[in-house]
């Protein structure tokens, strides 16, 4: 019989005492394995429903070019897509370039100038400060630039912050509407993430104080000004919940816009491509918005019939197909990677045995030359580019300098095996992806390693 121990060391140089200490982690978390397994054929059952009401054929893999009109596999994959998230539609597009460009393409496509922009969950994703112009930069085309108002009310110990998120629905403009903005994930925060369910119950609470506080100024007297904005086809009354759902998908067994979101966004290098989609962004929600959200990715008038899809419908269709299983490996890495080194002492978030509503670990290093050692040893036992060395740099959109380990065979590709750490106090590591468990296990043995000098 093989021994593992053997192999581990010979290969990859994986001390026998870290191989101890992983094989006594992997069966402290055999129940949370199972919990995944079974989201995994729940979600796995919901995209296989989709794919036989929808006809998927190979009929549906040709692209076309040019101006891509009647491209029947795009308007499949938007069904899919739909379909899956229980939203009434959903734009899925090679040329929606990341996670930030989806959200954006959201935001611009539903607010106006005077209209206001409320984040309920403290500052947006790194990448989003310039397209929101928090960033001091002006003139730029951000969304304040155009006239929107933009709050933030942070959140509380981890929570969102309910008596000030009333206090903000029930001030402001009585002609203009507001977009409530929620983050799903904990992005480069050491907090826990969102739950659909806590999504589901923050969107139900702002919803209805919106309600009463508009019915309660339909007593006042009509303005030719509130006249004019009752009969736009996005009434002002209506509170429109637009949820950032990067590293979400296929997590949990429902997603955002089943407990109540309008519009969700994401990218397709991460959760939702499987490993497949070679690029791409999704949008899914309310018909109307997607509508809107697809005039910025064109041009107004120009939406989700035309844009030709190349040759990439069958990966970002095969990609949707296997994602609940590659999810299912990327949530038992990062299970393994917290019972792992919280057996060595170290603070995890989420812990080993809690709920998880994304596919992040964070693990807090404390130094910052052991969150350097670590993304290098995830580097170090990629696929690709294996030989490399990462190291901190300026990235575009980020304002501390970030090192980010990514040997994926899709550059950047963070559903594959990868970490990344800002380079600021506490020094946290933030470990995410995996194509297969076994592949991924090997990274994380080899990053404790490296901090820790076992031997
Ligand atoms: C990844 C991510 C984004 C978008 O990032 P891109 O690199 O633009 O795809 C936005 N929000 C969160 C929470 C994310 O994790």
């Amino acid at each position: 019989m093989i021994n593992i121990t053997e192999v581990y060391h010979e290969y990859f140089n994986i001390s026998p005492s870290t191989a101890e200490l992983a094989a006594e982690a992997e069966r402290q978390i055999a129940k949370q394995l199972d919990t995944i397994a079974e989201t995994v054929r729940h979600n796995s059952m919901k995209v296989l429903n989709a794919f036989l009401q929808n006809k998927i054929s190979d009929s549906h893999f040709y692209g076309t070019t040019g101006y891509g009109y009647d491209d029947i596999g795009r308007a499949a994959i938007d069904k899919v897509f739909a379909q899956v998230f229980g939203a009434e539609d959903a734009l899925v597009r090679h040329n929606i370039i990341s996670g930030t460009h989806a959200i954006a393409l959201c935001l611009f496509g539903v607010l106006r100038p005077g209209d206001e922009l409320i984040s309920v969950t403290g500052k947006p994703y790194d990448t989003l400060e310039k397209t929101i112009g928090i960033a001091p930069q002006r003139g730029e085309g951000s969304l304040i630039d155009f006239g929107v108002k933009y709050t933030q009310i942070d959140l509380l110990a981890g929570k969102v912050d309910y008596d000030k998120l009333e206090k903000c629905l029930k001030t402001g403009s009585k002609t203009s509407k507001k977009v409530l903005f929620i983050q799903k994930s904990k992005g480069y925060d050491y907090r826990q993430s969102l739950t659909c369910r806590e999504i589901g119950e923050i969107v139900q609470f702002a919803k209805e104080i919106n309600k009463k506080e508009m019915l309660s100024r339909d007593s006042d007297s009509l303005t030719p000004e509130r006249e004019k904005s009752l009969k736009n086809n996005l009434s002002y009354n209506d509170l429109i919940c637009i949820v950032d759902n990067c590293y979400g998908e296929f997590v949990e067994t429902v997603e955002p816009t089943e407990v109540g979101a309008d519009l969700i966004a994401g990218s397709l290098i991460k959760n939702p491509g499987g490993g497949i989609a070679p690029t791409g962004g999704y949008i899914a929600g309310r018909a109307e918005l997607v509508r809107l959200a697809s005039y910025k990715l064109n041009a107004v008038g120009l939406g989700a019939e035309c844009g030709a899809t190349l040759g990439l419908n069958k990966a970002i269709l095969q990609g949707f197909f296997m994602a609940p299983h590659i999810v299912g490996q990327a949530l038992k890495t990062s299970v393994f990677a917290a019972q792992l080194f919280q057996n060595a002492g170290f603070d995890v978030l989420p812990l080993p045995d809690q709920y998880r509503s994304d596919i992040i670990q964070a693990i807090k290093l404390g130094r910052e030359e052991d969150v350097i050692k670590f993304c290098q040893a995830i580097q170090s036992v990629s696929p690709i580019d294996s030989f490399a060395t990462p190291q901190p740099a300026d990235m575009p959109g980020y304002a501390h300098k970030v090192i980010m380990a990514a040997g994926a065979f899709t550059q950047g590709a963070s559903i594959e095996l990868s970490a990344d750490a800002p380079i600021k106090p506490p020094y946290v590591a933030y470990l995410q992806g995996g194509l297969t468990y076994d592949y991924a296990k090997i990274g994380v043995m080899k990053a404790l390693q490296a901090i820790k000098a076992l031997n």
